[in-house]
């Protein structure tokens, strides 16, 4: 066994709105944490909010991406999605989102009209996760994984269990298709005996703190908001709950080792390709989204 150490914990308090339905905080991005987490480039957590009742459309509207995957994992309420690449629907509590963006584009993300109807708590997260170089320009694609897909596997001594959306977890295969290999694990916790979960050796490794207070490696609390880097180098890491129970996200990959060139929606390995990114949008290249019905 070989402990993959914590290299620090962070926190971000102050937010930022997503158009008019998403209150964010961005927890870790390229610009500060790109080859240590690679290949995840950016994580929003948005909410925990209650939204009061409306009638109106709330969320953001038509805007384009290119280069990279974003990962939408519902808690509370419900999204709803259209792309021009054709993928388009609405997910809600225990559901993810896996959009490919790929070579380009354009998509609109809002309060599903149900959840805006009735009001309600909004609790979730958004994942950019990175295409290695030679899949950037790849068909864009949109994967909808329902709760049920997703597998769920007891921790032992009933400290909890992880839901394998990508990757694989004791035997257990997540649904998402992936460009490279990674985990992405809902994991909640549900006792304060320490459980050692392990990744490849060399992986980048995050431990994300969603609900409740959770220890990692007996070492660094995280409530909502603070998230754990782990060094590449070991295996194996501790988590637990600390009182009644905690949720966290644990995002390992193998990093990519390319560089990474971005602007705003545009995740590319070059600045020439995010000039020609920015020309292609321009021109219309990336489609449009069908007219509502
Ligand atoms: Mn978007």
């Amino acid at each position: 066994m070989s402990l993959k150490q914590v290299t620090g914990a962070y926190t971000r308090e102050r937010g930022h709105w997503v158009g008019d339905g998403f209150p964010v905080r961005t927890l870790f991005d390229y610009n500060t944490f790109g080859a240590k987490l690679s290949p995840f480039l950016m994580l929003d957590r948005a909410g925990p909010l209650e939204f009061t009742p409306t009638a109106q459309q709330r969320g953001v509207g038509v805007h384009p991406h290119r280069g990279f995957e974003t990962v939408t994992i519902i808690y509370s309420g419900s999204v709803a999605h259209r792309d021009s690449g054709g993928g388009g629907g609405t997910i809600g509590p225990g559901d993810v989102q896996w959009m490919t963006a790929g070579s380009g584009v354009v998509h609109e993300e809002f309060h599903a009209p149900a959840f805006a109807a009735s009001g309600g708590l909004l609790d979730m997260v958004q994942l950019w996760v990175n295409l290695p170089a030679k899949d950037k320009m790849t068909t864009p694609r949109y994967q909808s994984i329902v709760d049920a897909q997703i597998p769920a596997v007891d921790l032992p001594g009933g400290a909890g269990r992880v839901r394998v959306i990508a990757g694989e977890f004791s035997g257990a295969r997540g649904p998402a298709h992936t460009f490279s290999p990674m985990h992405v694990w809902d994991v909640q916790l549900t006792a304060e005996d320490p459980v050692t979960l392990q990744t490849p050796d060399g992986w980048s490794l995050a431990v994300v703190g969603l609900h409740g207070a959770a220890i990692v490696n007996e070492s660094h609390r995280l409530h909502d908001g603070q998230f754990a880097v782990f060094d590449h180098a070991g295996s194996d890491f501790t988590l637990r709950a600390q009182g009644a129970g905690a949720t966290v996200l644990v995002l390992a990959g193998q990093p990519l080792n390319e560089p990474i060139a971005g602007y705003g929606p545009f995740v590319m390995s070059t600045m020439q390709e995010i000039d020609k990114a920015i020309e292609d949008y321009n021109s219309g290249h990336f489609g449009s989204l069908p007219q509502a019905g």
